[in-house]
Order: C-alpha cells, then sequence, then structure tokens
C-alpha cells in the first residue's frame, strides 16, 4: 500500500479533490480534521495545550476555540512552533495507525493544507500539488466562508508559493473552473494503481 499526500493553498480545491478520490473508493485521511478531534478529545493534548495556552482556550463545554488559538500563534513563531510540535506528531501517530488498518489498499491518501511547508512530504511515497490561479481561489474562499477577499489573502501569505511547491511535488492537480478534474484524477488513479503493483511485486 502505498501513502500518497495531497495538499494545495487555500482554496485550490484539495478537498474537492479527495472526494473525487472516496468516490473511487480510496480511503481518505483528512489531517486538518483528525488534528481538530485530538484537541477536543485527547487527555494529553488538552492539558500540554493548556499548559502552554491557558485554560481560557477551551470553552466550558471542553471544546477548543481554535479561532482564539489562531489569533494568538498567528504573530507569535516560536509558539505556532510549539504547537505544531503537539499536533504533528499526534496526528502522525494516528495516520499511522489508520494506514495499518487499511493496508489491503493499493494507495491511501493524506489530505493537509500543509505538507511541504513542515517538511511532513518526505513521509510519503507521492505528493500531489492541486493548483488554481490566486485570483480565482480568493474568489472561491471568499464566497464560500464568506469572508473578506483580503483576509483569504493574509491566510495565503502564510503558505509557500506554488511556484516553490512544484518543485516539490511528483504529480500536479490542475483546477481552475475551465479544467476537468475527474479526467485528471482517473489518469492518476491508474498510474498511483501500476506503481502499488510494481512497489508489491519488487518486495
Ligand atoms: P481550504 O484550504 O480552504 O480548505 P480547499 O483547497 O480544500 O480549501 P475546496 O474546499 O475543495 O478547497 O474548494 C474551495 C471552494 O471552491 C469550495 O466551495 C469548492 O466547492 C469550490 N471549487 C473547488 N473546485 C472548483 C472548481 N473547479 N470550480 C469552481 N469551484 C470550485
Amino acid at each position: 500500500m502505498l501513502k500518497v499526500g495531497i495538499t494545495g493553498g487555500i482554496g485550490s480545491g484539495k478537498s474537492t479533490v479527495c472526494r473525487v478520490f472516496s468516490v473511487l473508493g480510496i480511503p481518505v485521511f483528512q489531517a486538518d480534521v483528525e488534528a481538530g478531534r485530538l484537541q477536543n478529545e485527547d487527555p494529553k493534548i488538552i492539558s500540554e495545550l493548556i499548559g502552554i495556552f491557558g485554560p481560557e482556550i477551551y470553552s466550558k463545554e471542553g471544546l477548543l476555540n481554535r479561532k482564539k488559538l489562531a489569533s494568538i500563534v498567528f504573530n507569535d513563531r516560536g509558539l505556532l512552533e510549539k504547537l505544531n510540535s503537539i499536533i504533528h506528531p499526534a496526528v502522525h501517530r494516528e495516520f499511522e495507525k489508520w494506514s495499518a488498518r487499511n493496508s489491503n489498499f493499493p494507495y491511501v491518501i493524506y489530505e493537509a493544507a500543509i505538507l511541504f511547508e513542515t517538511g511532513n512530504y518526505r513521509n510519503f511515497d507521492f505528493t500531489i500539488l492541486v493548483v488554481a490561479d490566486e485570483q480565482e481561489r480568493i474568489e472561491r474562499v471568499s464566497k464560500r466562508d464568506h469572508s473578506k477577499p483580503e483576509d483569504v489573502v493574509q491566510r495565503m501569505n502564510n503558505q509557500l508559493m506554488d511556484k516553490e511547491k512544484i518543485k516539490m511535488t511528483d504529480f500536479v492537480i490542475e483546477n481552475n473552473d475551465n479544467q476537468l478534474i475527474i479526467s485528471q484524477i482517473l489518469k492518476l488513479d491508474q498510474r498511483l494503481k501500476s506503481k502499488s503493483h510494481v512497489w508489491k511485486m519488487d518486495r
């Protein structure tokens, strides 16, 4: 079973692409969803976060106030790194357990907003980068989240530029309005399946 990481800048359409892989029967692990779950449910992570950020980042019901946490780490690189050093290894451990349960599939997908920025891309057999024009991404996200275009741009500026990520990725899916993603995904699915087969035979 191959491990494939998918990423893409905000609004590039990586979740949309992953939904298509899912329909094809490929298991998809959503790293950001998993991180959110762990932050609300894992007692060790909860106590570590409270130790660093204080109890006020959790509501009375015990749910993490992600907006509050984001605003704290936004301007403090040190705290952001601390947060990542707690969350990323925990998510990775969950992914490893989940992958073992899905080892009968030719490949599985790990979807994350950041992959190249953290060096995590090295943990995958292959990586896929979803790209779309910046203006289009800004329009999509403003519409989806009812957010201001300048806020979307600010979030974009925290991520690596596509031209940097393209140098590191194995495959690219282009997802502008006029491009058909289904045919690109079907081709990629065939390529990954054939590589998975070769990989198994070689072992
Ligand atoms: P984020 O990083 O913000 O989670 P994402 O990369 O996962 O974003 P999606 O949520 O898949 O992106 O897509 C962003 C928005 O753009 C969604 O509302 C989605 O329906 C829409 N969208 C995705 N692809 C296209 C497309 N080819 N044409 C038009 N709209 C699209």
